[in-house]
Parts: C-alpha cells; structure tokens; sequence
C-alpha cells in the first residue's frame, strides 16, 4: 500500500460580477446551460497535478463553491474582471487554513498586491512551475513567486481534466493548439505572455485531445489559428474525420487562402472572431496594430468567408487618443455595409502588463476605479476626446442599434439569402431540438415585434427551400436573441451603470 500523503486542491474561476454581451450567457441558457464554456487554464492545471491530489474544479460561473469546505491547496486563476472576487475568496481560504496559489494575467503582473491575499503567484506559463510549487508546497517551503523565465516546449500537451467539470452546465470545450504571436499591440498581453516566436503542438497530440474530449463543439482559443497556414491546413485535414462542430479567432487574410477557407468549412468551422479593432487608422497606428490597416481587402474577405458558409464575429474598440464619438457609427455603418451581425464591441482598457496600462499609468489616465469593471462596457480610463458618461451613453445606444431586431433583420436578410450557410453544425438532441424550437416559436412568432415576425418568416422560407440548413437557421435567431436579451439586461441597469460612471467622469482628458 502507497504511504504518499493526499492532499485536497480546488481549482477556482471566480465569478464576475459584471459579464458583457460577448459572453454570450443568454444563450447558454436557452441550452439549459450556465455559460458557452469555462477557462481552459482549470482543467489544464489539473492535468499537471500529481495523481496524490483529489482535485475539485469549481469555475463560480456554473456552481457554487461549497460552502465549509477546508482544502489543503487551492488554485485561483485572475482576470482583471475577477481580481476582486480572486482576492476575497483567497483571504477566506487563507482564514481557514489552506494554501492559497494564484495564477492568471492579472496575479502574475500585480504580484504584490496579489500576495496580500494569497501564500503565492505563479507568473505566466504555468508548465514546470506548477509541479514545483506542488513539490514546495508538500514539503511546507512554498515560495512566493513562481516566474516562467522561458517559454516552455509545447509540442504535446496532456489533455485537460474534463472528467472533473461539470460537463452539463457548459456548451462547448475550449482547446488550444499554439502559443505566441508575432505582433505586439499595446492593449493586448499575448505576446508578452507567450513570446513573438510560435510554437505549435503536434497535429497527432491535438487529435487525440479531441477524441477524448466529452464534446462534439470546440473553441480554439488560439490569438490566431491561421497565422500559419500550413500548420492550420494540416491540422483541418486531421480533423475533417472527427465530425466536430467549432469556432475560433483569426485575421481577415485567411480569405486569401481559398484553399484554406474551404478546408476550414469542412472540418467544421462555424465561426471566426475577426479583431478588427479600429477602422480609423490612426488609432491602429497608435495601437501598433498597422498589420490591420486593410481596409481596401475588407469587402472582398468578409464576402469570401460567408461564401464559405462560416459567420464573422467582429470585434472592435473605441476609446484610442484618436478615437471620438463618430467611431461608433463609423463601427455600425460598416457592419451593416458588411452584414455583420455578430459585433463585439468594447470600450478600450488597460489590463495590467499591457503597453497601454504603461502608457495611461504614466500619463496619470487609470481611473481609480475597481479592476471588475474592466469588461468592455465601462469606462475604465481617462480617454482624450470623450468623457466617460459620453463614451458609456454612446456605447449602450450603439450596442442597442446593434442588436436591435431592425438591425438583426436587415443584416440576416442580405447575408443569409445567398445560400451559403447549407452545411449542417453539429448534432442536438431531439429534447434539446423541441426546447429550442419552442422558444423560437416563443420569441419570433407570438410577439407584436413586426421584425422578429419578418425574420421569422425569412429563416422559415430559406429553410423550406434548404438554402440554409434548419440548425443554422434556428442558430441565428437564437444566437441573435441571446445577445438582444443581454442587452436588454444592461438597459434594465441603467441607472446604477450610469451612477457608477458618473462617480468616476473626469471629462475628457487634455494633453498639458
Ligand atoms: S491583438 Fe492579436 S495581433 Fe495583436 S498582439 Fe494580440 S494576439 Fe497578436
């Protein structure tokens, strides 16, 4: 019989408490779920520990942590979004008498203040460092911080844990296949976080993550997935066999690749979030994002990636030195020009270890405000052509024209009607399939909302004369409805969002 001593570790996402739209909850929810998917950092980690840790994975979003429970270890991962609650629940394990181990971008740049509520960070790629802070840990000599200095190898990962989440109350798996990127934009912390050099696993180790993993939908959470596209035409050919359902993030030059284009359609691609970011150049410039300056390609990629049958999810920021209020309608124009339904709009922030948090620190321009409200519908900082009530009214009134069913409706007509969106995503069960037809009904036919109705009526047409395949169909209503749902959400908090801006205006910032 083994004398190794077992230990109890929790693994923790906490919850946020504000979520924006791009979360898509609301339709987790029409899918009788909590959330779309979970942080692959849990299950990641967990496949690092040792075999003599009983290991619970708690992401707060779909469970609750139990109440009296007294583990021996415990892993937090931090977002901005989710410092504080980080901090609070690392305090209450501490009171209790468990280690307290944080992980995540904002632990690992804000160490010291993370350190006054837990025992130690581990900074960046957790890999090597996570097992010798288990090692520390068991023989009671855990140091503070844990600093990845190089990156580690990553040909072959071991698959992550998904036999200890909740499988029930998540949509899809996340899955990653490569680290890095080349470029270095001042509000994003990839390529400080995982280097400029790429490093990709093995094709044959990623199949055999996807066959084991407990679902048939994916979402790759690579920065992007075809900068290399050798690699991504090796790896759609691998995993055309598998049969699986699947989104993920690129840029807009995957369209001139067709060949490419074609193979990701038919291993299963149904989506890719496209960080446009800006379509005023000067901000991209001030960005360091002039690799996106394509605004003459724009037409022609967007228009050869819905042929392909896969939607775009753009995503855009306001709130650059060069930005002003006219960004937001100069975003919605373009995306009714492009029939763009799926827009992620965000207001531009500074997450810690980020070239802009430098530039806006050094400049005296971070709001004192609470680290949680960095999620893209609140103003976090002090921006220079728009107060933060301006820039937050002018927000919401946009995402509202964007997700309004006038909008849904115009954009779906004009993108759906070409017949491109044929091929079919991914099997539901017939339960699920009653379920969701019977909120489309709901929501699309006993309304007095004329649009809703219309659009109804289109999707139900182009599904008779099978120029869209029925779950595509019904995925866009739903998908649209999910976002128009949490929109509504924020307007119902209106007063207090606002109050909570107008605590913090400073109005528009002036250079001295
Ligand atoms: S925003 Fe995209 S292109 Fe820029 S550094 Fe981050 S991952 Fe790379």
């Amino acid at each position: 019989m083994s004398d190794t001593k077992k230990y109890t570790l929790f693994l923790i996402s906490p919850r946020q408490r504000f979520l924006n739209y791009p979360a898509h909850t609301e339709l987790a929810k029409m899918f009788g779920k909590r959330r779309l998917m979970i942080p692959l950092a849990l299950p990641t980690i967990a496949a690092l520990t040792p075999d003599h840790y009983d290991i619970r994975i708690y992401d707060e979003e779909i469970e609750p942590l139990p109440g009296n429970a007294r583990p021996d270890l415990v892993g937090i991962t931090t977002l901005a979004a989710t410092a504080k609650r980080a901090f609070a629940l690392g305090d209450k394990y501490r009171a209790l008498g468990s280690k307290v181990i944080f992980g995540g971008p904002y632990a690992s740049f804000m160490q010291v203040e993370a350190l006054k509520h837990g025992d130690c960070v581990i900074a960046g790629e957790a890999e090597g460092k996570w097992e010798q802070a288990l090692a520390d840990f068991e023989q009671g000599c855990l140091k503070p911080v844990y600093q990845s200095e190089t990156y580690v190898p990553y040909h072959s990962q071991k698959p992550p844990r998904w036999d200890l989440v909740n499988m029930h109350r998540i949509f899809q798996v996340a899955i990653q296949v490569s680290r890095g990127c080349p470029f270095n934009c001042d509000f994003c912390l990839v390529s400080k976080n995982f280097g400029r050099k790429m490093r990709y696993r093995d094709i044959d180790n990623v199949v055999e993550e996807i066959r084991a993993a407990p679902s048939k939908y994916f979402f790759f959470v690579d920065d992007n997935l075809t900068i290399n596209k050798n690699y991504a035409k090796e790896l759609m050919r691998a995993i055309i066999p598998l049969k699986i359902s699947w989104g993920c993030m690129c840029s807009l030059d995957v369209a001139t690749d067709g060949e490419l284009l074609n193979l990701m359609a038919e291993a299963g691609c149904f989506n890719i979030l496209v960080g446009f970011e800006s379509l005023n150049p000067a901000s991209l410039d001030e960005s360091q994002k002039h690799h996106n300056r394509g605004g003459s390609i724009y037409a022609e990629a967007i228009q050869k990636i819905h042929t392909a049958g896969i939607h775009i999810n753009a995503s855009f920021v306001v709130g650059f030195d060069h930005d002003t209020l006219d960004e937001f309608d100069r975003i919605f124009d373009f995306t009714m020009k492009h029939n763009l339904p799926n827009v992620n709009l965000h207001l531009l922030n500074a997450p810690p270890g980020t070239e802009t948090h430098r530039k806006f620190n050094e400049e005296g321009r971070l709001l004192s405000c609470d680290p949680e409200l960095g999620v893209g519908h609140f103003p976090t900082l002090h921006y220079m052509n728009m107060s933060q009530i301006a820039i937050f009214d002018k927000y919401m009134e946009t995402i509202a024209r964007l997700y309004s069913f006038e909008t849904i409706r115009k954009k779906g007509e004009a993108l759906l009607s070409n017949g491109a969106f044929t091929r079919p995503g991914g099997d539901i069960s017939t339960l699920m399939k009653a379920r969701l037809s019977w909120i489309t009904f709901r929501e699309f036919v006993l309304t007095r909302d004329p649009d809703r109705r219309k659009l109804f009526r289109f999707i139900m047409n182009l599904i008779s004369t099978k120029r869209i395949a029925i779950d595509k169909g019904l995925g866009f209503l739903l998908s649209m409805l999910g976002y128009h749902r949490h929109i509504r959400e924020h307007q119902r908090h209106m007063a207090e969002y606002r109050k909570i801006v107008m605590d913090q205006d400073k109005g528009a910032w002036k250079r001295e």
